[in-house]
């Protein structure tokens, strides 16, 4: 497949080095001249470095990272709030903890994706679909077609803003009373930015969840939906221009008793 990447960042790079990996014909756009060289420490916990280890870049990384032992956050006058011993999480989790230098890594990763593929000079101005193809254009006036384009054009991406958001938003659960209202308000600042970024063809996508089968909601019965199930969706949500998704049983239950009758289910779940 022809597969073109919007962004040569830390996750462009890495999609780039895995499809290609996979076989598939990638090409990389990025609007600076130059692969990142500037920026600071940055930290890595482990499953970023599996995830780097898994695209076979595990002696080029370990070279540039350095394994930390320890993990202290300080408050502003310096008192420590928290501490936790991350030496075992070599064994642990199967990566280490590490910091590294920025535009190491920038390089490392450009390097193994190949410098050759990114077209550096090449900000994209606007995406669209014609029949199977994707088509991208450049402030340049050039224009690539694909057969799929990635966008890794980072947190202000041009491509799609993807809000994931607990189905908790949409009616307050009070055994997470606080959760839901901080969802709520999330749900709300992502209205609000959508009609702010229409006008500029950037779409806001909603996926609705409910629990998931994480640590944060292991108090929680079952059913509960699986990560990879959420991040799939979120993939289907993008490609068919959806802008509202509900992902799982208990996100598709609340969505629809909510058209039938909310003050019911306001009660239920307070109940
Ligand atoms: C100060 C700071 C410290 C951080 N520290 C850490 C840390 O210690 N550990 C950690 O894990 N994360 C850290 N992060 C977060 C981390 O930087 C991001 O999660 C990560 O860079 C996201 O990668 P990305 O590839 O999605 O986006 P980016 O790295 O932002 O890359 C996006 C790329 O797309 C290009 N681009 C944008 N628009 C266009 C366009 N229209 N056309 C073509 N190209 C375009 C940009 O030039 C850029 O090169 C930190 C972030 C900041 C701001």
């Amino acid at each position: 497949m022809k597969i073109g990447i919007v962004g040569a960042g830390v996750g462009g790079l890495s999609a780039a080095i895995g499809l290609s990996f996979l076989g598939h014909d990638v090409d990389v756009f990025e609007r600076a001249p130059d692969i990142r060289t500037t920026g600071a420490g940055f930290n890595l916990w482990p499953n970023a470095g599996r995830a780097i280890y898994g695209l076979g870049l595990r002696k080029p990384f370990d070279k540039i990272a350095v394994k930390l032992d320890s993990y202290i956050e300080l408050d502003t006058e310096g008192r420590k709030l928290f501490s936790t011993d991350t030496s075992q999480w070599p064994e642990k989790y199967g990566a280490p903890a590490v910091g590294l230098f920025r535009p190491d890594l920038a390089r490392t990763l450009g390097d193994a994706a190949g410098l050759d593929r990114i077209r550096f000079d090449h900000d994209v101005v606007s995406v669209e679909s014609a029949g199977q193809k994707a088509i991208c254009r450049f402030s340049n006036g050039e224009v690539y077609e694909a057969d799929v384009l990635i966008g890794a054009d980072g947190i202000n991406s041009a491509t799609a803003f993807v809000n994931l958001v607990s189905v908790f938003a949409l009616t307050n659960w009070p055994a997470y009373g606080a959760f839901s209202a901080t969802e709520a308000a999330c749900l709300s600042a992502a209205q609000s930015l959508r009609a702010e970024l229409r006008p500029g063809g950037v779409k806001v996508v909603n996926v609705f969840f409910g629990p998931l089968e994480t640590e944060w909601y292991q108090a929680v019965p079952p059913p509960k939906l699986a990560p990879a199930a959420l991040a799939r969706s979120v993939v289907q949500a993008l490609q068919q221009g959806l802008e509202d998704v509900f992902v799982g049983d208990i996100a598709e239950d609340i969505r629809a008793r909510l058209a039938v009758n909310p003050k019911a289910l306001e009660r239920e779940l307070g109940s």
